[in-house]
């Protein structure tokens, strides 16, 4: 076949000018992508001659990848005993961007300062392309594992185009060669081709070789004993594994031997991944069937809520034939998820629990990941809950805007004659302290919780107690905080109520005095049964359609603008009454953030106001 020139995909030219042209600090960490293709690409071959039989001999006994320095013409060459590639799949997979995490990458530099995007490169996978941060020119010989595939030779020199031909080898696998720019040729050395393997790649699963010797540890470390795995050796293969440049957080690893048998080592990330809420992203550990790997994101291994988890389960007990859909019927797989499950609820409520310092390392996890805890009482509260209750943290009025309290912490602290766990929900906490709901409880010195995440509201739906104490909203429902300064009050404006749940009846379910006010004139309350209005304006926010909800008008009867509302509408002028029962109305929507018809509430302040002051005027002129 022919030698043919083909440009690159717009977005791969994009990326290829940012690796030409920037001045990275940690260039090397092209070499990882490179290893860790190879890597895959051994992986690749070893589950198809275990599945589906006939493959291209390889071309070394002991299968792994070799690399050659040449300081002379700065060449750096990698050959690995992998699938290769056909032309179709060079032409495929090295000329578009297929990697979710380079498209990441490209974004994130765009948004980005360029003073980043060293620290952006360690931090996601960019793939191929990361080798024209320090090449002039690229060749990669590549043979097909699968008998009559054939061969093929690519080459570029990164700016514009590639061209592809055809290249015949006895056996299968890769070789890359790698022509340094000459402001790179500190690449070509033994060296520190070991110093990067060592720092990068230690934990790659295949020998990588430089001439004979072995320079990469290479071992399966999971499956040893987790009392020798050291820190160090454990988050080195952390960060080759995620490409996270932090150190992990939390780990955990084990080893099972019955009833099945399999080991593990997960780790919870420092901070929150890009790609937490994207829908779409990759999901799961590599799960390995006896040392092979099955799914490069084996996203039936663990619950979505506990999405960040990175790392490895190997297993005896998976058969390496079955589909990925059989994968997921397994009661193995089932089984393996709920241990690991767990285990990370052991490990995360240990730290929850234990001294200073690992509640400081939990809070550090609650910020990150906390929300996540949160969807997950909510969606397998029948399962896990138990061992989720105790890891809920919420900020709460009794504290600094940084404070977490727990809740057996709130319980403990309640004082006599409190009998719920009170919380607010709201879009932020400046929001949520201004409200008037608080002012009651705020008088009587009650503790109550901040709920800022939208999570929260479904929390709530499923969290409605908390070891025999209930767990209610201040915005919803009546709430008896009355003393007997309240009751008198109540009974001065006797009356009132009623006549204003009818002037309002189009607009409120009903109007009732209550004693959750201090302040303010009056409030609006949710309907015990009716969503919550924080709900509603989340539901809003996701363009989803939501149901009218009526909701109560509270008034404050020790309120000086209520009790003259209400000898207003005993002396009988009606009139003024209704207008002032509109303004305030009016103030209880604009106080909460529902207030829609703002030109009409601006136009009865201004009447209002206007004739206040005429009746000022006139009072003064008599
Ligand atoms: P990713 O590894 O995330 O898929 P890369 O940009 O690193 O993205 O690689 C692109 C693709 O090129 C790989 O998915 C693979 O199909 C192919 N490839 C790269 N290197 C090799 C190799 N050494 N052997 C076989 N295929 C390879
Ligand atoms: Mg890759």
């Amino acid at each position: 076949m022919s030698v043919e020139q083909h440009g690159f995909k717009a977005e791969v030219e994009q990326l290829l000018q940012l690796m030409i042209h920037s001045v990275y600090s940690n260039r090397e960490v092209f070499l990882r992508e490179l290893l860790s293709n190879a890597a895959d690409a051994l992986d690749k071959a070893r589950f198809l001659s275990l599945t589906d039989g006939e493959l291209l001999p390889a071309g070394h006994d002991e299968p792994g990848i070799r690399l050659t320095v040449d300081a002379d013409t700065r060449t750096v060459v990698l050959e690995d005993d992998g699938v290769g590639m056909s032309r179709e799949e060079a032409v495929a997979n090295l000329g578009t961007i297929a990697h979710s995490g380079t498209k990441a990458f490209l974004q994130a530099a765009k948004d980005g300062e360029k003073s980043d995007l060293p620290g952006l490169i360690g931090q996601f996978g960019v793939g191929f392309y990361a080798v024209f941060m320090v090449a002039d020119e690229v060749v990669v010989e590549s043979m097909s594992a699968q008998p009559g595939a054939g061969g093929v030779r690519w080459s570029s020199q990164g700016a514009g185009s590639y061209e592809v031909g055809p290249y015949a080898a006895e056996h299968r696998g890769t070789r890359i060669t790698i022509t340094l720019r000459e402001d790179a040729a500190e690449f070509a050395d033994d060296g520190a081709i070991r110093r990067i393997v060592k720092e990068h790649s230690n934990y790659l699963g295949w020998p990588i070789l430089l001439g004979e010797d072995r320079i990469n540890r290479g071992k399966a470390l999971w499956a040893e004993s987790p009392s020798e795995v050291s820190d160090e050796e454990a988050n080195e293969f952390y960060r080759m594994l995620s490409f996270d440049f932090e150190e992990p957080l939390v780990r955990v690893h084990l080893r099972v031997d019955t009833p099945l048998q399999y080991s593990a080592m997960l780790f919870v990330p420092r901070s929150r991944p890009y790609d937490l809420f994207m829908p779409q992203a990759d999901r799961g550990p590599r799960l390995y069937a006896k040392r092979v790997l099955i799914e490069e994101h084996a996203s039936e291994l663990l619950p979505d809520w506990l999405r960040f988890l990175k790392g490895v389960v190997d297993s005896e007990d998976i058969q390496l034939n079955v589909s990925r859909e059989m994968v997921q019927k397994t009661p193995v797989v089932r089984t393996i998820r709920d241990a690991l499950v767990k285990r990370v609820l052991k490990e995360l409520g240990r730290l929850a629990g234990g001294d200073e310092e690992a509640q400081a390392k939990y809070t550090t996890f609650w910020r990150a990941f906390g929300m996540l805890l949160k969807e997950g009482y909510y969606h397998d509260s029948s399962r896990f809950g138990d061992r989720l209750l105790p890891l809920l943290r919420f900020g709460h009025t009794g504290g600094d805007a940084d404070a977490l309290v727990s809740l057996e912490a709130y319980k403990e602290a309640m004082p006599e004659g409190q009998d719920a766990i009170w919380y607010i929900t709201a879009p932020s906490r400046s929001a949520a302290l201004a409200s008037p709901h608080l002012e009651g409880f705020r008088g009587k010195g009650w503790d109550v919780l901040v709920l800022t995440d939208p999570v929260d509201e479904w929390l709530v739906q499923t969290l409605t107690e908390f070891e025999g104490v209930e767990l209610k909203s201040v915005a919803r429902g009546e709430i008896a905080l009355d003393d007997d300064e309240t009751s008198e009050a109540k009974e001065a404006i006797q009356g009132l109520a009623p006549w204003m749940a009818g002037v309002l009846a189009d607009a409120v379910e009903g109007v009732r005095t209550s004693a959750r006010l201090t302040d303010s004139p009056a409030v609006l309350v949710d309907d015990e049964s009716a969503i919550s209005s924080n709900m509603e304006r989340i539901l809003k926010q996701a363009n989803q359609d939501v149901p009218e909800a009526k909701r109560w008008l509270e008034i404050n009867p020790k309120h000086p603008l209520i009790q003259g509302l209400s000898s207003l509408q005993k002396a009988g002028q009606e009139e003024d009454a209704k207008a002032v029962v509109s303004l305030v109305y009016d103030g209880a929507r604009l106080a909460d953030g529902s207030a829609e018809d703002l030109p009409g509430i601006a136009k009865r302040i201004t009447q209002m106001l206007t004739k206040s002051v005429s009746a000022g005027s006139a009072g003064s002129e008599a």
